[in-house]
């Protein structure tokens, strides 16, 4: 019987295949009490997880080096001895023998009867060491759930299925990709988590925040998503069918009508030039950045160089990376952002403590960075190499202060300077800039701009630090508003103050991407943007019906608007600017 879902969708596109569970990563707890006869295959269970658990950590310890050894390894080396207990793993194994606990309750138990006694303590460190016993529990249930669903796991990765599932991480995405998944339904997750930036480089529809979708839809059901419109069709009709094939039809359509825009200039109607970067993760698109006439790389995320591995890339394997990406752009300017691991793209790269209370607002992008200088050395000295090969500059993510910046610039000229000195050639002149993404920085930006070469509005996280709302809560989503007067006066503020210093400014959130805000954008005065190249020609198409300056002329009547109506009115005057059919407003 024919039924839909509904969700938010998050990487545009539909997909039509048989879906494939995945069941939540939360640990399920299974209550029900042994038989006599399963004691022992559920004892070794846990003996296998527990083994999983020790070797995993063994490994992490091994793949730590110079300055991560010190503070990261003292925290696996607690986790180790906490594994090894003699009394733990008795008292586990006595609630599996005695008990009859499956090996996920005893976990449990003996995780609630421990953290009772931290909880106990009348010393506040020790009461927080809790966190140790949740983080080394937790890492032997999620050992025992893949023991009991890597055969699930292994039939995702087929052909021609849909994972449904409760969340992925940014590093699962690209396997499954490559395994010919189609699509990704998730229960959870928000159109701005890391996850659905990657996706949308793979082109792999998503909806997220689909709440019923695990209870409602069976394994083998066949199932079309829209990644746009965030719908999903379990047992889809003829009709269905029909809108999906019209879909691929008007695809192929609308790409013959973009590929027109490939070589054109992006000009406003009255002759502005406008500049529009490409985002990127993959070298899948430095090849589409090029082939839609981007002027550049405004944004080189590095994370994901880290993400998809087990051991982090080093120096020399970086400079490749980077070489080959400059090179990739033939004499195209390319922005190389330094490291921005920390909150959801922390997954397996063992560099990211997880057990912050608050990993958003936590050791996240520069301040990773300059807590482990090391990294950020390595990383500048490969960037530096590949400067000899054509323009690039850096930018510096998560900043929140000068100081910030300022010891990242002093770690950049000694790295040159010993790269110099040991007969390297590196560009003269490196330009190094910030994101602006930390509501602190656009403020205090008036004071900072001056050191600055250049800066990039990340306006996801700009969004979500302004708005005090975590971007990949699906239960937030409706607050979290770039229209919000708040953003925009930051927006324009920043956009004014890079502008009057005579400083480059772009904007490289998904914003950029979004033609909705195409008119918005440029009445602020923005003449940069960079995008998923996916969606650069939609952009170009967008700003070359724009009139500029009767854009700007919109623009204080936009930013004296206090409310959301009075905001979305004064989107209807900017659209009137353009020469194109009317968009869709922001609702
Ligand atoms: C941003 O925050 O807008 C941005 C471009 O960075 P990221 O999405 O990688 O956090
Ligand atoms: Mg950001």
């Amino acid at each position: 019987m024919r039924f839909t879902l509904t969700g938010n969708g998050a990487a545009r596109g539909m997909a039509l295949g048989r879906a494939r569970l995945e069941q939540p990563s939360r640990y399920l707890i299974d209550e029900r009490p042994l038989a006599a006869g399963e004691i022992d295959a559920e004892l070794a269970r846990l003996n296998r997880a527990l083994m999983l658990a020790r070797a995993e950590l063994a490994a992490l310890r091994e793949k730590l080096h110079g300055m991560l050894a010190g503070e990261v390894g003292d925290f696996i080396d607690v986790h180790s001895l906490i594994l090894a207990d003699r009394e733990l793993n008795a008292g586990l194994a006595d609630l599996v023998r005695v008990g009859r606990y499956r090996a996920s309750a005893a976990l449990k138990m003996q995780r609630d009867r421990l953290v009772s006694v931290f909880e106990a303590m009348d010393d506040a460190y020790l009461r927080s060491r809790k966190e140790d016993i949740d983080h080394v529990i937790g890492r032997v249930q999620a050992a025992l759930m893949r023991e009991s669903s890597a055969e699930e796991r292994k039939l995702a990765a087929r052909v021609g299925e849909i994972l449904v599932s409760d969340t992925v991480a940014p590093s699962e995405l690209v396997p499954l990709a490559e395994h010919g998944v189609l699509g990704v339904v998730l229960t959870s997750g928000s159109p701005l988590s890391h996850s659905a930036i990657l996706a949308r480089s793979l082109r792999l529809p998503m909806v997220v925040a689909a709440h019923e979708a695990l209870a409602h839809i069976q394994d083998d059901d066949l199932i079309l998503i829209d990644g746009e419109h965030g719908e999903i069709i379990v047992h889809p009709a003829a009709q269905d069918i029909a809108r999906y094939r019209g879909w691929q039809r008007d695809v192929v359509q609308r790409g013959k009508r973009l590929a027109l825009l490939r070589d054109v200039d992006t000009r406003t109607r009255d002759g502005v030039q406008i500049h529009l970067h490409a985002n990127a993760e993959l070298p899948a698109d430095i090849a589409q950045a090029r082939a839609c006439g981007a002027a550049g790389i405004g944004l080189y995320r590095t994370e994901f160089l880290f993400l998809q591995r087990k051991e982090m890339p080093g120096e020399e394997e970086q400079f490749l990376a980077y070489r080959d990406l400059v090179l990739g752009m033939g004499g195209l300017p390319v922005t190389i952002r330094t490291l921005d691991l920390g909150a959801d793209k922390a997954d397996s790269s063992g560099l990211v403590l997880d057990d912050e209370d608050n990993p958003a607002l936590g050791v996240r992008g520069v301040r990773l960075s300059l807590r482990r200088p090391q990294l950020l050395i390595i990383q500048l000295r490969a960037i530096l190499r590949a400067s000899s090969y054509g323009p690039l500059r850096i930018l510096v993510p998560m900043v929140a202060s000068a100081e910030e910046m300022a010891s990242v610039r002093h770690l950049l000229n000694e790295c040159a300077r010993d790269l110099r000195t040991a007969g390297y050639e590196i560009a003269d002149h490196i330009e190094l800039g910030a994101m602006i993404e930390v509501p602190a920085a656009a403020i205090a930006l008036p004071g900072m701009i001056k050191k600055l070469d250049f800066i990039a509005i990340g306006t996801n996280d700009l969004v979500q630090y302004t708005l005090a709302v975590d971007r990949n809560n699906d239960q937030l989503a409706n607050l979290y508003d770039p229209l919000h007067p708040a953003v925009l006066k930051l927006l324009a503020q920043t956009i004014a103050t890079a502008t009057r210093a005579g400083r480059p400014v772009s904007l490289c959130g998904e914003m950029a991407g979004d033609t909705r805000y195409t008119g918005l954008l440029l009445a602020l005065g923005l003449t940069d943007f960079s995008m998923h190249p996916g969606l650069l020609l939609e952009v170009r198409e967008a700003v070359n019906a724009f009139d500029r300056s009767e854009l700007l002329g919109h623009a204080k009547m936009l930013l004296r608007a206090v409310t959301r109506e009075g905001i979305l009115h004064g989107l209807g005057r900017l659209q009137s600017c353009s020469a194109a059919v009317p968009g869709v407003a922001p609702t």
